[in-house]
């Protein structure tokens, strides 16, 4: 990148996150002190769970309106010590309730993940590759998912906000570093 690219890079995510933040008071922000982000989430009951979940859907939406990006929401982003989040892929939200990863893969990936909580710090982290995963829907249901690619990164870096852990936390060494690239051009890569 020219050092001209990079001033360009850095103002435009510097306004998006300025119209993020006044859009989305209620995001809880790495580094402003808040425990929250750092506490292991307590279990909630299915009712909880769905008005949780309806506030994550409806920050989410409001950060994606302004962003463009943005694929997943934790119930500690928005100060709730509670084991839920919210996912938007294929332009579908989804709600996982007390969700626990069963099964991980043995092959991994590495990709450079954004945080809405981590403003303009991206890290580089290596996550297995597919997991199972098991969550209590919106109707109750307990369903067991087996899942690959992208979506198992998702689900593993929201799962990590229910067991109090940010992605800046597990970034491989040297990989934390400001936004500089396209998010939604972001791939898996090979390691
Ligand atoms: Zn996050």
């Amino acid at each position: 990148m020219t050092p001209e690219q990079i001033k360009e890079s850095l103002e435009h995510n510097h306004q998006i996150i300025i119209k993020t933040l006044d859009a989305c008071p209620n995001i809880v922000l790495v580094g402003t002190g808040n425990p929250v982000l750092r506490q292991k989430a307590q279990p909630v009951s299915l009712e909880r769970g769905i008005e949780t979940g309806e506030e994550l859907k409806s920050t989410l939406k409001k950060y994606r309106e302004i962003a463009g990006y943005g694929r997943g929401l934790a119930a500690p982003q928005i100060g709730k010590n509670e084991s839920v989040f919210v996912t938007y892929v294929d332009d579908k939200f989804k709600t996982y309730i007390n969700p626990k990863i069963l099964e991980k893969s043995k092959d991994f990936y590495l990709y450079r993940e954004g945080c809405l909580s981590c403003a303009y710090t991206t890290a580089d982290v290596k996550r297995p590759r597919s997991i199972t995963i098991e969550y209590t829907d919106e109707n109750g249901s307990i369903i067991k998912d087996e899942v690959d690619g992208f979506l198992a990164r998702l689900l593993q870096h929201e799962y990590d906000h229910l067991e109090g852990v940010l992605n800046i936390d597990v970034a491989e060494i040297g990989g934390l570093g400001p936004r500089f690239s396209d998010p939604l051009k972001e791939e898996l890569r090979e390691c």
